[in-house]
């Protein structure tokens, strides 16, 4: 089984002897055997998300192999993964094959099985949880990539505009404050002019490890929202709260040089907060909310950058 970990493999079996046999068979070939002597069992124990394939025995008293093969499809869906399940019978009239594997076996074998021959069926099967597991992993890794920022390592604009929603959703169902600071770097084409956009990336990514050390790792996050530009989203978190997140961002930023290929590199940044309002559509709030700390973040450059500005009061009607 090369370097790969061993597959998890659970038996069911309703005979003792007949288990014990195939469960030390098994293990010796390289499987993480556990057990099961009936259905329900089985399915108690696949519930965990932990077994890989299933080896059942067709005859079983309570519920038989060939309703656990059914039971494992409806519950697919549910499971990290793809279960790949060998069923064992005695009943080898074509009629009762078809009806196994139509209950959603992946193959089966006589029973009792040659050994040579159920460790090959095995492995055949394998092929199909490596295969499954790799094109899963894939597939997971495609969709992390497509909502990171390829250069700072944080979410990117996609990310932020789709989980904005839900944190909009959220934060209304359960009546939570929700709140989006926005910070954009302080003259920071002259640092890309000066030193070269590599150092200019330099500087981005050491903003982005220093906001990461002020803010709560398990429920806030940060995305790029365009060049020198990022916003910060903020559960559970009230105006004072992001304020004091900004404003620590803020001064970790101005007092700590960022190291960079050209050494060390002072750069200051400005902030935008505020806070979801009610009312509106979760669309119309969600975009309301990144407009107005945006708006505090202009005001924030305007009256000399290096600071953080509060969007005015719950209901702002300023509009300038
Ligand atoms: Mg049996």
């Amino acid at each position: 089984m090369s370097a790969e970990p061993p597959l998890r493999l659970l038996l069911v079996e309703d005979e003792p002897t007949q288990l014990l046999l195939m469960q030390r068979l098994l293990r010796r070939a390289g499987y993480a055997v556990e057990t099961a002597s009936n259905g329900e069992e089985a399915l108690e124990k696949i519930s965990s998300g932990r077994i890989q394939m299933i080896v059942t025995d067709w005859d079983m008293p309570g519920m038989d192999g060939v309703t656990l093969c059914r039971r494992v499809r409806e519950a697919q869906p549910q499971l990290p993964g793809y279960l790949y399940v060998l069923l064992l019978t005695g009943h080898s009239s074509t009629e009762s094959l078809v009806t196994g594997l139509e209950a959603g076996a992946d193959d089966y074998i006589r029973k009792p099985p040659n050994e040579a021959e159920l460790l090959a069926r095995l492995k055949a099967g394998q092929r199909v949880v490596r295969l499954e597991q790799s094109l899963r992993e894939a597939k997971d890794k495609i969709q992390q990539l497509s909502i990171t920022d390829p250069l700072v390592g944080t979410y990117n604009r996609r990310y932020l505009n789709d989980q904005l929603i839900h944190e909009v959703e959220r934060a209304r169902r359960y009546a939570r404050p929700l709140a989006a600071v926005m910070a954009d770097l302080d003259f920071f084409k002259k640092i890309n002019d000066q030193h070269g956009h590599q150092i200019g990336d330099d500087v981005l990514r050491g903003f982005v490890d220093l906001a990461k050390l002020s803010i709560r790792q398990s429920s806030d996050w940060i995305a790029r929202y365009g060049g020198e530009e990022f916003v910060v989203v903020l559960p559970e978190t009230d105006v004072p709260g992001a304020a004091r997140t900004a404003e620590k961002i803020r001064s970790c930023c101005a007092t700590t040089p960022f190291a960079t290929a050209a050494g060390g590199l002072v750069v200051t940044a400005s902030f935008g907060v505020a806070a979801l309002e009610a009312g509106g559509s979760i669309a119309s709030a969600a975009e309301s909310l990144l407009r107005q700390a945006d708006g505090a973040l202009y005001r924030s450059k305007h009256e000399g950058r290096n600071r953080v500005t509060i969007a005015g009061g719950p209901k702002p009607d300023r509009h300038s």
